[in-house]
């Protein structure tokens, strides 16, 4: 990550991961229909088909390299669209995966958007949320021109790239606007260099073998509403959040809630 081009690569692992999931539950649902009823195997593909299908193609569910959003010490790299129309759209690939890149100069208004969508349950309803990021260009002859819209994410955020931790769609507006508004590529390497993007998922692997179990200690990042593991010799002040960087975790939420109370 350090060095003279240092970049941020934010992907969408854990919708992926989470995509990953449902497409084993409704093989593994499959294969146990068709164990228990192996005379009805020609509907039961049918129905399990159609599930994977849904589960592959919706658009919630795109979550390929192709949408990573790069960050250097030049430009912002992505991917506009991702809003698709109709079902029939879902195959034309080539419309929503327009890859655009802005140099910091060129770049104006940031506009972090929500989008609410209410889903009707048996037990209530339940609100999704989904992040949207509008990148409006400074260029004065273009004034009018369409800002290029980036699908960011769901609830599970971005996660940077070979590493445990998850850029909220406003932590990612907030270092996009620091970028933007940097005078020079050498402040912007300092940024790209200073901004913690965690370690990667083996270096905290092997910090916690080599941690002794009774050493292990759980921890609660109420910036990132993680429960973490840290290591119980290191002073206090170097126990960190594995996704943030932050050294402000309390023992459990109940803890972190009793400072809370102090404060008011
Ligand atoms: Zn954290």
């Amino acid at each position: 990550m350090a060095g003279n081009n240092p970049q941020i690569v934010l992907e969408r692992r854990a919708g992926r991961q989470l995509m990953g999931c449902l497409a084993a539950i409704v093989i593994f649902g499959c294969l146990v229909c068709i164990a228990i009823q192996p005379d009805a195997v020609v509907e039961i593909l049918g129905f399990f088909g159609i599930m994977l299908a849904l589960v592959l193609f919706s658009k919630r569910h795109d979550h390929s390299k192709k949408r990573n959003i790069i960050l250097t010490p030049q430009g912002i790299q992505f991917s506009e669209g991702g809003e698709f129309a109709s079902t029939a759209d879902i195959f034309k690939s080539e419309k929503y995966y327009n890859p655009a890149s802005i140099p910091w100069n060129e770049l104006g208004e940031v506009k972090h958007l929500k989008k609410v969508s209410k889903n009707r349950t048996d037990h209530g309803t339940t609100e999704s949320v989904y992040n949207i990021l509008e990148l409006m260009k400074t260029d004065s002859s273009r004034e009018h021109a369409n800002p290029s819209v980036i699908y960011y994410c769901g609830n599970l955020g971005r996660q940077v790239l070979n590493s445990h931790t998850t850029f909220t769609a406003e932590r990612a507006v907030r270092l996009i606007e620091k970028l933007r508004d940097a005078d020079s590529e050498e402040e912007r390497i300092q940024i790209l260099n200073d901004t913690y993007v965690g370690k990667s998922p083996g270096e905290i692997k092997r910090e916690i073998r080599n941690t002794p179990w009774k050493q292990r200690l759980t921890r609660y990042c109420p910036a990132c509403k993680l429960i973490i593991l840290v290591d119980g010799r290191k002073e206090q002040s170097e126990q960190r959040c594995h996704s943030c960087g932050s050294n402000e975790i309390y023992k459990d939420e109940d803890e972190y809630l009793k400072t809370l109370d102090k404060k008011a």
